[in-house]
């Protein structure tokens, strides 16, 4: 404990405590899995960030009478320990510091020593930063890499026909390190969907001729950072290795050649939290040929000052809006802007779309824990066997076994929602 200054009568006393994470040590023929700085994995292990602190410091203005104030602060967290699921609009959740207040007063009536206190925790009222229930979502059941067979095939096949679907969107983990890429596009193109998936470019290089030889028609690359030191600020500590993480930029950049080399279509999609960012924009145009698309897309996190960062970017670029994509019946919305030199770049961002009735009674439905909407329809493979559908990475105790879906009343509410949305906007 180390005094402090003097403010009043008493001194004010401050002591810090602070905690970095636990190890967990491996233990033979077991995996080890490095949870430090990591919010969520299985079994309900608890968040372990890499740093916390708790300072508190007293005052006493008047004798008998103590104001305690405590200041509580963790750093921010990765999503899962593996670094293949990242969530594209909030990398990382934020760190955060909540300060508590507690008055005190000590009375002694008779020979007995009695306090009175009054306490308020969370004083400023800071909102938490969304995250909390994506770790324990409700999943009934445990997902396992999908296999290009007949079944998948069918599955795919019974949703086109249901939903009237025109793509499959192959996303993570990450794809590009499936052992059988190609033939899972290839079973996609065989079921009439046009197929993409979205990468962080991971192995791209090494799959990508084959995967344009099986009909891949898009990819859309997750940019977390254009230099090693900004992947590293980021990413999963274990990239907080700046020479890992240019290894890792070095195979985006080859993912990225590789898939326009062989003819499919690729874009970037990167996230602007903050003005600070607009020198990564510009790097990332200024590196790659403008074949490759770039979409720039607010982070939900820090809100309107990620849209106003991303405006005053496109402003200083002399970009000049002429299109609207709005998806019916899923919340992406984006806007096509032109450069003087004729390259286009992208504002996709996120509407608020709700399912009428499944997300009437949600307890996530407000604009702070469901930023994110209904986005569309996800199809899982369950270890148990068979495929299941989801209808939101947050509420994935909303999935039902695909026979169970296709009967279901869920199904048509997004086929009602989608037919409600598509005419006004088919007329405006
Ligand atoms: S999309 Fe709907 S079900 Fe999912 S979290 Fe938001 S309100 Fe809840």
């Amino acid at each position: 404990m180390r005094p402090g200054r003097a403010l009043g009568r008493e001194p004010v006393a401050g002591p810090v405590s602070a905690a970095t994470y636990a190890r967990f040590e491996p233990v033979p023929g077991l995996t080890t899995v490095d949870l430090a700085g990591v919010a969520f994995y299985a079994n309900a292990v608890q968040a372990t960030p890499v740093y916390r602190w708790t300072m508190t410091g007293t005052y006493s203005p008047v004798q008998n009478f103590t104001v305690n104030i405590m200041e509580r602060w963790r750093s921010s967290l990765a999503w899962t320990p593996t670094p293949q699921t990242q969530i594209v609009s909030t990398p990382r959740i934020p760190s955060v510091g909540y300060t508590d207040l507690t008055l005190a007063y000590q009375m002694t009536p008779g020979d007995s020593q009695l306090e009175v206190f009054f306490n308020i925790q969370n004083l400023l009222n800071k909102q938490p930063p969304p995250g909390a229930y994506l770790g324990s979502n409700g999943a009934r059941f445990l997902p396992a890499t999908v296999l290009p067979n007949d079944e998948f095939t069918s599955a795919v096949t019974r949703l086109r026909d249901a939903l009237g679907l025109e793509e499959l969107h192959l996303t993570g983990g990450e794809p590009s390190l499936h052992p059988r890429l190609a033939q899972v596009v290839h079973a996609g193109r065989d079921a009439g969907l046009r197929v993409c998936l979205t990468s962080n470019g991971e192995n791209g290089a090494r799959v990508m001729a084959n995967c344009a030889q099986a009909g891949l028609d898009r990819v859309n690359f997750s940019i977390f950072g254009t230099t090693a030191a900004e992947l590293a600020q980021v990413q999963h500590a274990r990239y907080a290795d700046v020479h890992r993480a240019e290894k890792k930029l070095r195979a985006l950049r080859e993912s990225v050649r590789a898939t326009l080399k062989y003819g499919v279509r690729a874009s970037a999609n990167i996230v602007v939290p903050s003005y600070e960012h607009a020198p990564r924009v510009r790097r990332l145009m200024d590196e790659f040929a403008p074949e490759l698309s770039v979409r720039l897309l607010n982070s939900l996190a820090e809100g309107a000052e990620s849209v106003e960062a991303i405006e005053t970017i496109l402003s200083e670029l002399g970009a000049v809006p002429f299109a609207h994509h709005i998806v019916a019946g899923a919340s992406g919305w984006r806007t096509a802007y032109r450069l003087p030199n004729g390259r286009v770049v992208w504002f996709k961002r996120i509407r608020p779309l709700r399912l009428p009735r499944t997300c009437t009674g949600c307890p996530l439905n407000n604009g702070r824990d469901c930023q994110e909407g209904y986005y569309g329809v996800r199809l899982y493979r369950d270890r148990a066997g068979g495929y299941q559908v989801g209808v939101c990475i947050q509420r994935m105790d909303l999935c039902q076994p695909l026979d169970e879906f296709l009967a279901s009343d869920l199904c048509q509410e997004i086929i009602a929602l989608r037919d409600a949305e598509y005419g006004p906007l088919a007329v405006a």
